[in-house]
């Protein structure tokens, strides 16, 4: 078998060697195939199934949204799902086509599905026009009963010695790999801060995404090396470039077993200034690495996550043992949870018909935004947060502000989460401190209403970048102009930081840039104090702080804070990194 290179974006450092696995996604990559005369009946039936089975499903969420305190919108889309579902023309069409066409379930229904979205495209209405995304989601949801998502994987005993090859993943399908433990795994898609290349650094296996091509160029079983620090994946590799990776393999081991000695060491600069260095979680289970690495606390609790890979939403009982078990796990230190940040890239199956229909997701009803369209969903979360906060250091993170409105909106509405735990007579910490996420550029060349009504800030540099530069995060078409050193960017990062020093507003980087070695001793330099980045990160800048001078590099990052010359800012990096 020929030997090939194929080369992406590693976002997930290290290497791996393992044999292929190709994952589909369902709405992607349906298989076309023909069924024989004998089997037709059988292939109409698993048909029948699914669509019961989905049937079921809407049935059951229905029951769910009516009992529990989910908005009404929500029942009402529900609804429009099922009158899809059991409309003939989803329902009996695709059984004449399978009959017809001699053709696979899967297959019958896509093709139906574009003729009914063909159909809809001809509406002038805009709004029933719309309902297309409907229709397609209510397919998606049958064509997961056919197929099964994300597709069978290997068995847990092979998984050490398989790296995932597929086209492209959601984050909400990465997250249901951490159960597993596979060897490595890489996309065609996908840009370097994407969610999902976030959740597959929190795998803690290398990675490498935007290969373009891979998943058609690489068969099952075929044996891969995938070096997440040099961006390349390498295709049936020979005999000497297998000995030579697996060498290296072993090199990387002892540093990190070197490292590992870091561990109860405190992060602290050669002249002696201490750094807190804490850890991003996406589920409660993530808490065991962190503590392995002896973070200084949670920095980051993505809490959408808890949203993502179910049906139904998780109740404030749910949330609220989610939330306890971290701040008791955490046994006093501080526990940043962020109020969840859906939309966009993170979409929670039972929000489907609230959040996805939007026209550019990034910029719409994501984050803070959509909490406060849906004040009833936010006020469970909040209640669920303030009951956890009175078993550990528990603060809340509000993500994506952008004004003083939305920071006075929410704060009314922490106010009435709190006034009614307190007739409830539930006990919770009435001091929680609650922060607000620099992630915008207007919220940091308008920070002072921040800096008075907050108690902390996060700098979120993956959104920031993002929004400064207008430059989609999980876009690879675009990643070559993602760029942490834009000098646009190092001056949002300085004035947010030089402003909350100034306020004695407490501040920390939680975007991806606090995790990167490169980056620890400018952001030091600037005067951060506090880190949070994925576990896997944490020791490696550990010993970045503990080799810093910051008199020695105080004036170099002056001289970067000054120049809008890309160049120097990249020589002066070097400098400081020499
Ligand atoms: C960020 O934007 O930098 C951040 C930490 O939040 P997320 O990556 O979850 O959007
Ligand atoms: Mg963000």
């Amino acid at each position: 078998m020929a030997s090939f290179a194929l080369h992406g974006i590693g976002v997930s450092r290290g290497i791996a060697i393992g044999r292929a696995q190709l994952v589909s996604h369902a709405t992607l990559e349906v298989a076309h195939y023909t069924v024989p005369a004998s089997r037709i009946e059988a292939e109409v039936a698993r048909f029948d199934h699914a669509v019961k089975d989905v049937q079921r499903e809407l049935e059951s969420l229905h029951g769910a949204m009516t009992a529990g305190d989910a908005p009404a919108e929500f029942g009402a889309f529900l609804d429009v799902h099922w009158m899809i579902l059991n409309d003939p023309t989803l329902a009996e069409a695709p059984r004449r086509i399978i009959a017809e066409q001699r053709c696979n379930a899967e297959w019958a229904l896509v093709q139906q599905m574009n003729v009914l979205v063909e159909q809809f495209e001809q509406i002038e209405d805009p709004y029933l026009r719309e309902r297309k995304a409907d229709v397609v989601q209510v397919v998606e949801r049958v064509l997961k009963r056919l197929l099964g998502k994300p597709g069978p994987l290997a068995p847990a005993s092979a998984e050490q010695h398989t790296i995932v090859v597929a086209h492209d993943l959601s984050p909400a399908d990465v997250i249901q790999f951490k159960g597993h433990r596979f060897a490595g795994f890489l996309t065609d898609l996908g840009g370097v801060t994407s969610h999902t290349a976030i959740v597959a650094r929190s795998l803690n296996v290398p990675a490498v995404v935007a290969t373009h091509n891979a998943r058609q160029l690489i068969r099952e079983n075929e044996l891969l090396i995938l070096d997440g620090t040099h961006h390349v994946v390498i295709v049936n590799p020979d005999k000497s470039v297998l000995a030579e990776y697996r060498l290296r393999q072993q090199e990387l081991e002892l540093e990190r077993a070197k490292l590992r000695r870091l561990k109860f060491k405190r992060a602290r600069t050669l002249d002696g200034c201490d750094v807190d260095l804490c850890a991003n979680i996406e589920l409660p289970g993530d808490l065991a690495q962190a503590l392995d690495v002896g973070v200084d606390g949670i920095g980051l609790f993505r809490s959408e996550f808890l949203y993502l890979n179910r049906e139904g939403l998780p109740g404030e009982d749910e949330q609220f043992e989610a939330y306890r078990t971290v701040a008791q796990g955490m046994a006093g230190k501080p526990v940043v949870i962020r109020t969840f940040d859906l939309g966009a890239d993170k979409q929670a199956a039972a929000l489907e018909g609230l959040t996805r229909v939007a026209p550019n997701p990034a910029m719409g009803l994501r984050a803070v935004r959509f909490c406060l369209a849906e004040p009833r969903l936010f006020l469970t979360q909040l209640r669920a947060i303030l009951r956890a906060s009175h078993y550990g250091t528990v603060k809340m993170l509000v993500p994506m502000l952008a004004s003083v409105a939305e920071i006075d909106q929410t704060l009314a509405i922490v106010a009435q989460a709190k006034e009614m735990l307190r007739e409830q007579g539930v006990p919770f910490d009435p001091g929680i401190e609650i922060g607000g996420m620099i992630e915008v550029p207007a919220a940091a060349l308008a920070i002072s209403s921040f800096l008075t009504k907050l108690d902390f800030l996060s700098i979120g540099t993956n959104d920031l970048i993002q929004y400064t530069l207008a430059v989609d995060r999980s876009d690879d078409a675009v990643s070559h102009l993602y760029d942490p050193l834009h000098p646009a960017v190092v001056k949002l990062i300085a004035m947010s930081i030089g402003g909350a020093d100034k306020a004695k507003v407490p501040v920390a980087v939680c975007g991806e840039m606090a995790g990167e070695t490169r980056m620890t001793r400018l952001l030091l330099g600037l005067g951060l104090r506090n880190f949070s980045m994925h576990p896997s990160h944490l020791l490696a800048v550990k010993q970045r702080v503990l080799t810093t001078d910051l008199t020695t590099i105080r004036p170099i990052v002056a001289r970067m804070r000054r120049t809008e010359d890309p160049a120097k800012l990249v020589a002066l990096l070097d400098r400081l990194n020499a």
